[in-house]
This record gives structure tokens, C-alpha cells and sequence, in this order.
């Protein structure tokens, strides 16, 4: 299956990812992901990234859909998968569809996280990222660890992300708004697209997920 996850930050994009991506045995392919690994690893497409990532803004096309466009073409994405954070504008969602038609291939499904604004806001303040593994994410309050700062998983060290403080998030906020909320308009013209709520429990979230998908659990 190829799917894509759009919603606003801190919908769940990611925590959902991780699971759904395991369930269908296909590839979670996030460019926050990509681009955060770029910068801790010191690239050159991770100097270029942090300025706009730290201000919320999106990092420019022609460093983003060459990036998706090289972990797309990986032999372990020949049998699918679920990108998340990417197309976040309508540039990158025609660059999409030409590298998926050059290939002989579709979409098969556009899962849209829906999520009311000031929950976002409250999410993402509290969120916490193990520095190990991007797929262990916790919340101080509704998802704590065991141990504060340390990650249950895996005993890696938890995080907040610098683009996850207020000002940034409401800007992040503003660029979903503006950039990636047209590309559901897009999809929607392709009859791809199904939206579920973000609310409740994680598991909750994913067996609607699973159901939108028409693999339920
Ligand atoms: P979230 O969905 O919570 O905002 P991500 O980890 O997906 O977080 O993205 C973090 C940042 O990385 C974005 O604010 C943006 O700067 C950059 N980024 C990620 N994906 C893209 C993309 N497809 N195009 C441009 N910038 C992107």
C-alpha cells in the first residue's frame, strides 16, 4: 500500500505512523525524520534544513522532494509506504503523483488526522522525543514515562524538540493552515481522501485508523 498522513503538528502524525507502518509491514518514511537525522549527522541538506525547520517554516521544494524522492526509490519501499510530513504543499503533491506515474504506480490512500487546535497546542508543548528512536514519543502528562527524561522503550534520553515551543508551534499552525491544508482539497478531487479523529487513546486512534484503511485490526 502507498499511503500519505497529513494533519496538523501534533496530530499524531508520527505516534501513528509507527504503528500503522508495522501493521501494513511497509516503510514509515517522515521527513521531519529524514531531516532531523541530516542534522544530527551534520550533512550539508541538514545545515540547509535547520534555519527554516527551526522557525516553523517548510524547508524549500528542491531540497525536500529530491530527499523524499531518493528514500522512496530504497529497495524496502518496493512493496509500499506510509509517508508522513510529506507532500505538505501542492508543489510537492504533483511532484508525488509525477515520480509515483514515472514509476507505475498510485496512491492508494490519503488518512487525514483531524484535530482541534487548542488540543494540538497542548500536545505538542508537552511532547517528549527519545533521542534513540523518533518512533518512542511520550507526553509529560497523558503519555509520561516511567522515569522523567528517560525513555521506557528503550532507556534513551527524552527530548522536547526545539521547533515544539509555542511561538513556533502557532507558526508551524499557520504554514499547515495555509501550505499543506489545500493538498487535502487536491486528494479529495481523487476521492482518496478519509478523515478520521485524532482524539481519545493512541490505540483508539489507530484501530480508526486501521478501519478508514479497510484493514481492520
Ligand atoms: P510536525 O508534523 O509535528 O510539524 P515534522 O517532524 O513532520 O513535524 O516536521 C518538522 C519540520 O520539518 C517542519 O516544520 C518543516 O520545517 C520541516 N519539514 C518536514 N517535512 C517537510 C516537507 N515535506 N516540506 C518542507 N519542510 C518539511
Amino acid at each position: 500500500m502507498r499511503i500519505v498522513l497529513v494533519g496538523p503538528p501534533g496530530a499524531g502524525k508520527g505516534t501513528q505512523a509507527a504503528y500503522l507502518a508495522e501493521n501494513l509491514s511497509i516503510p514509515h518514511i517522515s521527513t521531519g525524520d529524514l531531516f532531523r537525522a541530516n542534522i544530527s549527522q551534520g550533512t550539508e541538506l541538514g545545515q540547509k534544513a535547520q534555519e527554516y525547520m527551526r522557525s516553523g517554516q517548510l524547508v524549500p521544494d528542491e531540497v525536500t522532494i529530491g530527499m523524499a524522492k531518493d528514500r522512496m526509490e530504497q529497495p524496502d519501499a518496493e512493496v509500499g509506504f506510509l509517508l508522513d510530513g510529506f507532500p505538505r504543499n501542492l508543489a510537492q503533491a504533483e511532484a508525488l503523483d509525477a515520480i509515483l506515474k514515472d514509476a507505475g504506480l498510485k496512491l492508494d490512500a490519503v488518512l487525514d488526522l483531524e484535530v482541534p487546535e487548542d488540543e494540538v497546542v497542548k500536545r505538542i508543548a508537552g511532547r517528549r522525543m527519545c533521542r534513540n528512536d523518533s518512533s518512542h514519543i511520550f507526553h509529560v502528562e497523558y503519555t509520561p514515562s516511567k522515569v522523567e527524561g528517560v525513555c521506557d522503550l528503550c532507556g534513551g534520553e527524552l527530548y522536547q524538540r526545539e521547533d515544539d515551543s509555542e511561538e513556533t508551534v502557532r507558526k508551524r499552525l499557520a504554514v499547515y493552515h495555509s501550505e499543506t491544508e489545500p493538498i487535502i482539497d487536491y486528494y479529495r478531487a481523487q476521492s482518496l481522501v478519509t478523515t478520521i479523529s485524532a482524539l481519545g487513546q493512541v490505540s483508539e486512534v489507530t484501530t480508526r485508523a486501521m478501519a478508514a484503511l479497510g484493514s481492520g485490526e
